[in-house]
């Protein structure tokens, strides 16, 4: 079965892509990591984000199975993986490598902005996850005190509401629900009630699949 996750930022979508993954037993791709990666090459080499021709490079030399996780997550990281995310031709680069991670025997998990509608449109569930940007920014927030830093609840709803409006607004591959797409509006859910609610519409799937009797 493949499992399309898609959904702005903050939104809990890589928490229950996670958690749906290790409960089917089902490989995990995380398309957030291939962005961010490509971020850090161009920020590494000094280089600008918007330089198309050193990004595409970046994208092209990505193995997506060996990526270093280390540096690539918090919101700088993903705010500078928004900027050459509105690449086409980065984009472009990383189409096949998350097509065959999807299309491999026996289903997958993956998640992002656009899998659902251009990486895995024959997905047999698609679910948008979604939360106000307040309650995000507020997740946000409670999880950098958590870790200790010193941040401002309106620093980050801006940068939210800043990166939701490039994401949605981008001509390549815009951040938007798939027609076939279960929404699935987090604000008031907690992750238990998510995941729980994402494993029945996965067996509802599964049910419907199998030949009667
Ligand atoms: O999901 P995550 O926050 O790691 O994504 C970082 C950025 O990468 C997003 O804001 C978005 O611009 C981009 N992205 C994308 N398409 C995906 C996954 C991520 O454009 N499938």
């Amino acid at each position: 079965m493949i499992i399309a996750i898609d959904g702005p930022a903050a939104s809990g979508k890589g928490t229950l892509a996670k958690k749906l993954a290790a409960h089917f037993s089902l490989p995990l791709l995380d398309t957030g990591l291939l962005y961010r990666a490509t971020a850090r090459a161009l920020l590494s080499a000094g280089a600008p984000l918007n330089d198309a021709a050193h990004a595409t490079r970046a994208a092209q030399s990505l193995d997506i199975a060996k990526i270093d996780e280390h540096d690539l997550r918090g919101a700088a990281m993903g705010e500078a993986a928004s900027v050459v995310a509105a690449i086409p031709s980065v984009r472009a680069a990383l189409i096949d490598a998350q097509r065959r991670f999807a299309n491999q025997p026996g289903g997958a998990v993956l998640d992002g902005r656009d899998i659902g509608t251009v990486i895995a449109p024959h997905a047999n569930l698609k679910i948008f996850v979604t939360a106000s940007p307040e309650v995000r920014a507020d997740r946000r927030y409670k999880e950098a005190l958590g870790r200790g830093e010193e941040v401002e609840y309106d620093v980050i709803l801006a940068d939210i509401r800043k990166r939701d409006e490039r994401d949605s607004g981008r001509s390549a591959a815009p951040l938007k629900i798939a027609e076939d797409a279960v929404l699935l509006d987090t604000s008031a859910m907690s992750i238990e009630d998510v995941l729980a609610a994402a494993i029945r519409l996965v067996e509802a799937k599964s049910a419907a699949a199998k030949p009667p009797g």
